[in-house]
């Protein structure tokens, strides 16, 4: 079989986690499968370089940080392959731009366009495990770009389409996708299995498990998608087409903190209103969420209605305008 497994920063974070990360995926060649590994920057690597850049610049263009966080991924593949090395496994690590993951040019969030399969598949021709860098890519000027945060699992989930791979197992530092955060509510389920909707659903909304762009790609390219820890042999979730193992109406909750809920009282009852204001919400590109509204009371009523935190200042600037 060949199997792609991606580790994230936890469980690369030092050389003890490298170490038992290189005992999974050695288990994994060892059983005779064709192995390519995906890694995220060690630990905190990554923010820890944006805070570096802040302290010269804090306001560097994108470019020049795609060129600096990339490092982090770089640092992670030549260890795990060093480690390998230690254990007489054949390894080879390999960056974005030597396995062909080219991308368009939006540095920072940039989107895969295209993966090679040649330098890839040569390697494990020779029989290696081949270690890549997740994460970074390559534009059409030959300019460093990142997928944005968390990209590492869409990196992962690209090379298992184009390679058609068996498997494709996300490791990370929770033993699966749960009904509710785990950390937040203590008697949350791990599901066996989700369907690719349910699943975008919960990343989009807060879950931070998988980043949502890897399960759009999954979903595309009929990529079954295994979520399971590093640090436990416990089972973890499939995320796949239809999952009809459990048949629930409700997958599972996600929390977002980053919402203001805002409330606006005494609004008059007449038709139009609530269009005039998400009118101007919409003119000064404001992304209202979730919008409610009571019941008249004494020819008043009440809209309530959420947007991104950011957007605190320009809503309030609109809602003042409004009231006027
Ligand atoms: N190291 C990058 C980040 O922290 C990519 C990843 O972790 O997937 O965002
Ligand atoms: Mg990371």
């Amino acid at each position: 079989m060949l199997i792609v497994q991606k580790f994230g920063g936890s469980s690369v974070a030092d050389a003890a986690k490298i170490e038992r990360v290189a005992g999974i995926i050695a288990d994994t060649y060892n059983a005779g499968n064709e192995v390519v590994v995906v890694l995220s920057a060690q630990g905190d690597t990554t923010d820890d370089l944006i805070d570096k850049a802040h302290e010269i610049n804090p306001n560097p263009s994108k470019r020049e940080m795609d060129m600096l966080l990339t490092v982090g991924e770089q640092i992670s593949v030549s260890l795990m392959a060093m480690q390998l090395e230690k254990m007489r496994l054949p390894a080879v690590s390999l960056t974005g731009w030597q396995i062909g993951m080219q991308t368009n040019s939006a540095y920072g969030a940039a989107r895969i366009k295209t993966v090679a399969t040649e330098r890839i598949r040569q390697e494990l021709d020779k029989n290696r495990i081949v270690i890549v860098c997740g994460f970074q890519g390559l534009n059409k000027f030959d300019d460093v770009t990142t997928l944005g945060r968390g990209g590492s699992d869409t990196t992962a989930v690209a090379i298992a389409a184009v390679l058609h791979a068996d498997k494709c197992q996300i490791y990370t530092d929770v033993e699966g996708v749960y009904t509710a955060d785990p950390r937040v509510v203590p008697d949350a389920r791990k599901l066996r299995e989700i369907g690719y909707d349910e699943m975008l659903e919960l990343a989009s909304t807060g879950a931070k498990v998988l980043h949502n762009r890897c399960v759009e790609l999954g979903r595309k390219y009929k990529v079954e998608i295994e979520v399971l820890s590093s640090m436990t042999d416990a089972p973890g979730t499939l995320v796949r087409e239809d999952s009809k193992v459990e048949k629930m109406l409700i997958s599972g909750v996600a929390a977002d903190r980053n919402v203001l809920l805002c409330t606006i009282f005494g609004m008059k009852n007449e038709p139009g209103q609530a269009f005039r204001l998400f009118q101007r919400l919409g003119a000064a590109g404001i992304n209202v969420d979730i919008i409610l509204q009571s019941v008249p009371h004494d020819g008043d009523k009440c809209m309530a209605f959420t947007v991104r935190k950011e957007d605190e200042a320009e809503t309030r600037r609109v809602i003042d305008e409004y009231a006027k």
